[in-house]
């Protein structure tokens, strides 16, 4: 985390079309938006070619067969705003076939159907309260409760500090912006060198080794003793756990501190994890 940005420099204040940061902070990746332009073209060319398939099959005697939610892509929604980040970071959800990424910065990302539109919700996104309507936060809150899967990604560990649901219930941690409840605020430390270690047995982590990363680290975090830690440190200067599994039982949570940038999101163990966790959180893994 570079610093909180929204002092002086808030990303909601104003049109979101006009606001300096738009380009940087709101605007989906030339990658995901040509991406998004050809999944378009692509619809379109599919639909005729559904239309054409049902008129050859209604006048035969077959029935035509609808894609499956187990063999589609995996439909992930990419929550970010609130926090500057690398466009490497998008880098993590493309050449997957497997996995279909639509980014939706802050202030719409929770204006759609989610439950009937995606599987997972990817956060990257650094947003308090009173940023984002109760409207919003209650259909997020209403996708978890429908057990669909969540990704929680480094700076969206700082989101709703005086939201209790998101930190405590759905995240099992939060980086603590003040000195509250007899804890001491949390510390980050960009460009540090360190080990990281898996430590359960879990699908994400299945056959890895302990893993080099240069990453930005939290400390002092207040983390919930509950959690399922998956990766772990030794490096001073950071928390103990790097990543783990939420207590929430009604749907699959997985917490990743690391990913602040390029260093992070194209470290090969990283995107490893960042991949597993994203069909894990989906029960593709
Ligand atoms: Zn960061």
């Amino acid at each position: 985390m570079r610093e909180i940005q929204f002092k002086g420099l808030n990303p909601f204040a104003g049109s979101p079309k006009e606001h300096p940061m738009r380009r940087t902070m709101f605007r989906p990746t030339p990658a995901i938006s040509e991406f998004r332009s050809r999944r378009r073209s692509f619809q379109f060319h599919a639909f005729w070619l559904l239309i054409s398939l049902l008129a050859v099959v209604g006048a035969g005697q077959g029935r035509a067969q609808s894609v499956s939610p187990e063999t589609r892509p995996l439909r992930v929604l990419v929550v970010t705003g609130g926090h500057s980040h690398d466009a490497s970071f998008y880098q993590l959800f493309e050449d997957q076939p497997d996995i279909r990424a639509v980014v939706e910065p802050h202030p719409t990302a929770f204006t759609k159907n989610l439950i009937r539109d995606f599987d997972v919700i990817a956060l990257y996104d650094m947003v308090q309260e009173s940023q984002v309507p109760e409207v919003q936060r209650t259909k997020l809150k209403a996708f978890a409760e429908a057990g669909k899967g969540l990704l929680i990604v480094h700076h969206a560990l700082v989101s709703y500090q005086e939201w209790e649901w998101y930190w405590k219930e759905l995240v099992g941690g939060r980086y603590l912006l003040e000195n509250r409840d007899g804890l001491t605020k949390s510390a980050y430390e960009h460009d540090f060198a360190m080990t990281v270690t898996p430590s359960s047995k879990h699908p994400v982590t299945e056959g890895m080794q302990p893993f080099r990363i240069v990453d930005e680290t939290y400390e002092q975090m207040q983390i919930l003793p509950s959690v399922q830690v998956l990766l772990r440190t030794d490096a001073k200067g950071s928390n103990d756990p790097v990543a783990w599994v939420s207590p929430y039982t009604p749907s699959r949570v997985l917490v990743l501190q690391l990913g602040h940038d390029r260093q992070a999101h194209e470290n090969h163990q990283y995107r490893t994890v960042f991949r597993r966790a994203l069909l894990w959180a989906g029960g593709r893994l």
